[in-house]
């Protein structure tokens, strides 16, 4: 075939990766959370060798959980671009995307309101998020964003539910389930690891899946886990329309909601004002965090 993937973008997230079993692996600086970087590196790693196996010349990664800082660069194959932090646009959080053909989607979670492992949408003091009467994934919202690049949405990984809600709202996307009902004691992340991996070269091969671009208007309901205070504070900051702990937005497109998210769960009109430099304090922190989770991980490696 002469439309074979060569450039492919790798978005990574930690709650559906195979180290994170419980809310403490996914918080910043725990201990839990440094094993969990170095398991959430090993599956990253996995799939970028096997993909290059296969013929794949490009690989670009962008880490996406918190601080954007929890891979290992050391162990992910040096030929792929690995983008720690944040960067502001073109596309949110990612940069310019480049060339890349299609994106890939590892360790993801389920939507905020929805019962999936570690289920939220952007941040977890969002309680419940519905867009158009149904749970928005984050998926929608970066598939989205890359979607004026004509980039396709072609393979996902996550929890159970994660998976059924990317195969609802995109077509044709290839997904690979990982299973937490039954604990990490009883789960063999080497076999589940390189079935990963494989899962993701066959994507290489989904012709099918389109770049992801929904029409609106979107009408967002946004429920506050910390209640009807919070969302009056929020609503006001933004001048969003609120009723009880429920904050109303309405987008016209799936970029314009994407933003309105982002200002609503990270930050205030006098950090957008100042974003670049923002960015760069809250990407130095990232990076401290993982040099500190690498001398962690040492000492727990050794006991
Ligand atoms: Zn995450």
């Amino acid at each position: 075939m002469g439309n074979r993937l060569t450039h492919i973008l790798i978005l990574a997230d930690l709650e559906g990766s195979s180290g994170c079993w419980r809310y403490r692996a996914s918080s910043f600086l725990t201990d839990e959370w440094c094993r969990a970087c170095l398991e959430m590196s090993r599956d990253v790693s996995a799939v970028v060798s096997a993909l290059f196996k296969a013929g794949v010349k490009t690989i670009t990664i962008k880490d996406f959980h918190r601080t954007g800082y929890n891979l290992f660069p050391e162990m992910i194959d040096s030929r792929a671009t690995l983008i720690s932090g944040y960067r502001r646009g073109p596309v949110p959080g990612i940069g310019n995307p480049n060339n890349a053909q299609a994106v890939m989607f590892l360790g993801m979670h389920a939507a905020s309101g929805s019962d999936g492992f570690l289920a939220h949408t952007l941040t977890s003091r969002i309680a419940r998020l519905e867009v158009n009467h149904r749970f928005l994934a984050e998926i929608e919202l970066f598939a989205g964003s890359l979607a004026p690049w004509g980039i396709r949405p072609v393979f996902f990984s996550g929890c159970p539910v994660a998976c059924k809600q990317a195969e609802v709202v995109i077509e044709n996307i290839n997904c690979f389930p990982i299973d937490k009902s039954r604990g990490p004691e009883n789960f063999d992340a080497r076999i589940w690891r390189s079935a990963l991996a494989q899962e993701a070269v066959k994507s290489l091969a989904n012709h099918k899946a389109k770049p992801y671009e929904p029409v609106g208007p979107f009408n967002a309901r946004v429920t506050m886990r910390d209640g009807e205070a919070e969302a009056a504070r929020l609503a006001r900051r933004w001048k969003f329309e609120q009723a009880g702990s429920q904050i109303r937005i309405c987008s016209a497109s799936i970029h314009q909601l994407y933003l309105e998210l982002i200002r609503l769960c990270y930050l205030t009109p006098t950090i957008e004002k100042v974003l670049p430099l923002a960015l760069v304090a809250f990407n130095l922190k990232g990076r401290i965090g993982i040099i500190r989770a690498r001398r962690r991980l040492k000492r727990l490696l050794q006991r």
